[in-house]
């Protein structure tokens, strides 16, 4: 068996006295009760992010996603199929189609909002959830505060993130009932007077 050394055994002895003090022990404990959202680790992982920006996004430490990753069953992929975007990636898998309103849907099983719609969620949904990293918040349709993903030109396909302004279910009302008001040929009109 390998001897250790003096000065081995003295950092040993060291760090071993730092893990008996309060703070470390307060720093500890802080760290592993902060509860993580298991699904936004899984949302933001497979949206091409690393395991290290989900970290910094969340305020944790890249071994906190890791830990929650290996507890939750969700699978690391390999450094080669990172920045897989659009329908390469995993997250999209792969079925894309047109709702009967007109709106683009991709299949994502994953999603909560996904068993609403047999297995696909609205792209600028997805588009927009991405862009700001969390889901939108969701207390039902026609709920005042669910959010709403507007098309700000009026195409429903166009999922150009620039195209997308993210607004309760109450302000999109707002903007309809003006641009209804104001003529469809208007819409800057209304998107002015809603701001
Ligand atoms: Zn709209």
């Amino acid at each position: 068996m390998k001897e250790f050394s003096e000065e081995t055994r003295r950092k040993m002895s060291e760090s071993a006295k730092k893990r008996c003090t309060s703070e470390w022990r307060k720093a500890r404990s802080l760290m592993q009760s902060t509860p993580l959202d298991i699904e936004l680790v899984k949302i933001m992982y497979k949206s091409g992010m690393t395991q290290k920006e989900v970290a910094e996004k969340l305020g944790v430490q890249q071994k906190a996603i890791w830990r929650c990753m290996k507890n939750n069953g969700i699978k690391s992929r390999s450094c080669a199929v990172r920045n897989q975007y659009g329908n390469k990636n995993s997250y999209w898998k792969g079925g894309k189609t047109l709702s009967d309103k007109g709106y683009v849907l991709i299949k994502c099983h994953e999603h909560p909002r996904a068993k609403q719609c047999g297995g696909y969620v609205m792209e600028h949904v997805l588009i927009m959830e991405k862009y700001l990293g969390r889901y939108l918040n969701w207390f039902g349709p026609g709920h005042s505060d669910t959010e709403i993903v507007h098309h700000i030109n009026g195409n429903k396909t166009d999922n150009r993130i620039e195209n997308l302004k993210l607004v309760t279910f109450k302000e999109h009302m707002e903007i309809h009932n003006a641009m209804r008001k104001a003529g469809d040929a208007n819409v800057k009109t209304a998107k002015i007077k809603v701001g």
